[in-house]
């Protein structure tokens, strides 16, 4: 049975080890197997959080696009993409990493399942994902409260003063 359902998402994209332009790209490519109508903002430079002083610092994006795949199905495709491209099975979480993928929103949906939270857990304390999201989709209400990404990123930056 086809599945005529487009739902509309969104993922981040970071990386910082090797050529991590090209990287990107090539996980974005990767993903148009999953994803219509991709829509990529511009590349965001940001310093590690979260990692050892010596860490490179990290190129992000965020993409939209609309998938016929449920949630969990799209995880394991962002999962499958991040080892083709070389991430180790036992990769730590303060790693540097070659691309890390990770979903933020789908749709309208709020999902707690294990290992998967929906909208990502912390990506309204994030400007490496807001500001770039807010430049493609500024409009999109987080569920469940349905603040914008534009608002949300306002006051991110009101408080951390950037
Ligand atoms: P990392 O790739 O190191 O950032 O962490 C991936 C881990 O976060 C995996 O265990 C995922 O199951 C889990 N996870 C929970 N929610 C999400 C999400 N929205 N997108 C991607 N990974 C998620």
């Amino acid at each position: 049975m086809s599945n005529p359902t487009s739902i509309p998402v969104a993922l981040s994209l970071g990386s910082n080890l090797g050529d991590r332009e090209a990287n990107i790209e090539k996980a974005v490519d990767l993903l148009a197997g999953t994803l219509a109508n991709i829509c990529c903002s511009s590349f965001f430079c940001s310093a590690p959080v979260d990692c050892p002083p010596d860490a490179y610092d990290f190129l992000n994006i965020v993409v939209t696009g609309e998938t016929g795949v449920g949630p969990k199905e799209l995880l394991r495709e962002c999962q499958r993409i991040e080892v083709e491209m070389g991430r180790p099975a036992d990769h730590g979480y303060h790693e540097d990493r070659i691309v890390d993928i990770d979903i933020l929103l789908y749709g309208d949906e709020v999902i707690e399942e294990s290992g998967l939270t929906i909208p990502h857990a912390e990506m309204t304390k994030r400007e490496f994902v807001l500001q770039p999201l807010a430049e493609i989709a500024g409009d999109w209400a987080i569920p469940p409260e349905g603040s914008t990404v534009g608002d949300c990123c306002h006051i991110l930056a009101r408080t951390t003063g950037t």
